[in-house]
C-alpha cells in the first residue's frame, strides 16, 4: 500500500494512542464532577490545555474542543454571525474554503446574511486590494482557510488582518486545519481559528476552535456547565489529551519534517513532470506537503480509481467533495475545463518515502499506457 492522501487524514502516531489509552483507563470521572475524581479530570485538562496554549504562543484565548473542524467551523461562523447581526449582515470568504466552511455560510445567507467571495488570483494568494475593496461598516467576519486543502496555497494572516483592521472591525476567521505541522501558524493576528487533531496523527473526532477572549459567540448547542460556555456536555478527557501529545510530537522535530517533505515533492515533482500529459497546479506558494495535479485527457476520478486498485491511494480535490470529478477550484485557477476534470491531489508527509515516489511513477505510467 502507497499512502498518497495525508491531507485526508493522517494514521495516528502509536505513542498518541497508547497515551489514549492509558489516559482512557486512568481518568474515570468526569470533569465536571465535583469530587475528587472529578478534579483530578479536570487538573489533566487544564494542564493539557496550557500545554497547548504555550506550543501555540496563546495567551488570552479560549480552547473549545469539539468532534472536529467542521463543528468548530460552524461555531465560529454560525455562531459569531447570530451573536454579531444587530452590527451587520454582511460576510467575506475566500475560495479555498473547505466545504464546512462554505456550507455554515450557505446557511448564514439563508437567514439573511450577504456573503461576498473574493477572487481566485493567479498566485493563489488573497488580493488585499480586492479585500480593503469588499470591506464595508456592516461587515462583521471575514473568513480565510490559512492552508487550502485541494491546492495548498499558504495565506498571510498578519497582512490580511492589516487590510482588515484599516476599514473595519470585523473578526478574522482562520481554519488552520491544513496548516498545523506543515506551516508555522501566526495566532495574534487570528480572532477564530480551526482545526482537527487528525490531520497530524492524532485521532479522529477531536478538533478545537481557538476564540479570542474577546469575541463573543452564540453558542450553538445548550446543556449543563462544562469546559466552556460554547460547548456543553462531558469533556472528552482521553481526546483531549491526546491532542497535547499529538501536537507535542508535531513541535518536536517540526523543521526537520518540513524540509524533508520539500525535498520529497521536488523529487515528485521532477518525476511527474516527465509525463507530457502532467501538469502540475500547485504552485511555489503552497505547502510541500499537498500537490496538485492535472493528468490530461483522463478523467481524476477513473484514474484515482485505478491508482487504488493498485494500492495507491490519492484523492480527487480533497476527500470531502468526493462526488464530483471537475474541480470547480482548479477551473477558477486555470480557466481549463480539462484540467478541472482531471486533477488529482497528492498529499505527503513525513512518513513518505522516495521508494513509494518511484513507485507510484512507475504504475501511474503503467496504468496511463
Ligand atoms: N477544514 C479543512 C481545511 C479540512 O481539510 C477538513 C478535513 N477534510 C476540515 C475542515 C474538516 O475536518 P473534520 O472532518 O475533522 O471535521
Amino acid at each position: 500500500m502507497i499512502y498518497f492522501d495525508y491531507s485526508a487524514t493522517t494514521p495516528v502516531d502509536e505513542r498518541v494512542l497508547e497515551d489514549y489509552v492509558k489516559n482512557t483507563q486512568m481518568f474515570i470521572g468526569n470533569s465536571n464532577s465535583e469530587h475528587v475524581l472529578g478534579r483530578e479530570a479536570s487538573f489533566a485538562i487544564k494542564q493539557a490545555t496550557n500545554g497547548i496554549k504555550h506550543m501555540m504562543n496563546l495567551n488570552n484565548e479560549e480552547l473549545i474542543f469539539t468532534s472536529g473542524a467542521t463543528e468548530a467551523n460552524n461555531l465560529a461562523l454560525i455562531g459569531y454571525a447570530l451573536k454579531h447581526k444587530n452590527e451587520g449582515m454582511h460576510l467575506i470568504m475566500s475560495p479555498y474554503e473547505h466545504s464546512s466552511v462554505v456550507s455554515s455560510f450557505s446557511y448564514l445567507e439563508k437567514q439573511g446574511f450577504e456573503v461576498d467571495v473574493l477572487s481566485v488570483t493567479d498566485d493563489g494568494l488573497i488580493d488585499l486590494d480586492e479585500l480593503s475593496d469588499l470591506l464595508r461598516e456592516d461587515t462583521i467576519l471575514v473568513s480565510i482557510a490559512l492552508v487550502s486543502s485541494e491546492v495548498g496555497y499558504v495565506q498571510n494572516p498578519k497582512k490580511i488582518k492589516e487590510v482588515i483592521s484599516k476599514k473595519s472591525s470585523a473578526v478574522l476567521h482562520s481554519d488552520v486545519t491544513q496548516a498545523i505541522g506543515k506551516t508555522r501558524v501566526y495566532f495574534p493576528a487570528i480572532d477564530l481559528a480551526t482545526f482537527s487533531a487528525h490531520k497530524f496523527y492524532g485521532l479522529k473526532g477531536i478538533g478545537c476552535l481557538i476564540r479570542k477572549e474577546s469575541v463573543e459567540l452564540q453558542p450553538l448547542l445548550y446543556g449543563g456547565h462544562s469546559l466552556s460556555p460554547y460547548r456543553p456536555g462531558t469533556p472528552p478527557l482521553p481526546l483531549i489529551l491526546s491532542v497535547y501529545k499529538a501536537l507535542s510530537l508535531v513541535c518536536k522535530t517540526f523543521d526537520q519534517d518540513v524540509r524533508y517533505v520539500e525535498t520529497l515533492k521536488t523529487y515528485l515533482v521532477e518525476q511527474l513532470s516527465k509525463f507530457y500529459q502532467v501538469i502540475i497546479n500547485s504552485n511555489e506558494n503552497a505547502v510541500p506537503h499537498i500537490v496538485n495535479f492535472s493528468f490530461m485527457g483522463l478523467d481524476a476520478k477513473e484514474l484515482q480509481r485505478k491508482l487504488s486498485e493498485k494500492g495507491i491511494y490519492l484523492s480527487t480535490q480533497s476527500a470531502c467533495t468526493r462526488n464530483r470529478t471537475f474541480s470547480p477550484l482548479i477551473y477558477a485557477i486555470t480557466k481549463n475545463e480539462e484540467r478541472a476534470m482531471s486533477s488529482l491531489r497528492l498529499s505527503l508527509s513525513k512518513r513518505s518515502k522516495v521508494s513509494e515516489i518511484d513507485q507510484f511513477i512507475q504504475v501511474l505510467k503503467e496504468v496511463t499506457t
